[in-house]
């Protein structure tokens, strides 16, 4: 028998026939990872708290091999954040972090910085909701998107390079894949306004650290700006639609 440990967050499960679940986790080493956890289903599963939405865990996994899904052997929580089940914003941010994760990451491919960038991000959210959240999810994005090799170019311009001190107006190319000068701007019809402000924010929030974004305050329309130009360039690079931004404005015009 062939066992393998890991640490893991749990992304998300669904049912497998009566009794079992297969289980999505990520992990630094093996990616995401669908796991069947047998008897899941029952009440009493010993696996319950183990398998929740964001947990942290230490999984002990047995491998089956190529043709079937490995199975869940035993495991203990490292923590499993109970002040972001306590707040719906906050949990609804956490969702989307793991929709991403799990929506724009294949299986087995793993990116260590990637998962430690998510557990970095939901110890941030568990903290508090004084700091700006919103900056930090758009963070966590322009960083995922650098880890997965679709980091958008925002030291300038991405036609012509010109340094952002040197721009005046700027824009956003979605196919061209990052700012764009006003010189340059008829390379791409389809190119998205943006105030200098916002376009300065989105190069912070890529390359400064998540403990510092966490900790800025910025206009909520320059918030605003950065999240539509991200969810265009998201939705750009031919991914699927996410569904959790709506939750999450739900959730925000309750605030
Ligand atoms: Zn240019």
């Amino acid at each position: 028998m062939i066992l393998y440990k890991t640490e893991a967050v749990v992304l998300r499960d669904y049912d497998l026939g009566d009794q079992d679940k297969i289980v999505v986790f990520y992990s630094p080493k093996y990616g995401k990872i669908k796991v069947v956890a047998k008897g899941a289903r029952r009440i009493k599963s010993r696996f319950a708290s183990l398998i929740q939405l964001l947990s942290y865990d230490i999984l002990l996994i047995h491998k089956n091999g190529e043709k079937s899904l490995d199975t869940l052997n035993e495991g203990e929580i490292k923590y499993y954040f109970p002040e972001i089940k306590k707040d719906l914003l906050r949990f609804a941010y956490s969702c989307y972090l793991v929709e991403l994760v799990d929506k724009f990451v294949g299986e087995r491919e793993p990116h260590p910085f990637l998962f430690q960038l998510l557990l970095k991000t939901l110890f941030l959210l568990e903290k508090g909701s004084k700091y700006t959240l919103n900056l930090l999810m758009r963070s966590f994005e322009l960083k995922l998107l650098s880890v997965l090799g679709y980091r958008p170019y925002l030291e300038g311009c991405v036609n012509c390079r010109r340094d952002t001190k040197l721009i005046k107006s700027f824009y956003f190319s979605l196919k061209l894949g990052g700012l764009l000068c006003g010189s340059c701007q008829e390379v791409d019809k389809g190119r998205i306004n943006i105030s200098k402000k916002a376009s300065l924010l989105m190069s912070y929030l890529l390359f400064s650290s998540l403990e510092k974004v966490f900790q800025q305050k910025v206009d909520k329309s320059v918030q605003k700006e950065i999240e539509l130009t991200l969810r265009a360039y998201f939705f750009y690079q031919g991914q699927r639609k996410m569904f959790t931004p709506h939750f999450i404005h739900s959730f925000e015009k309750l605030e």
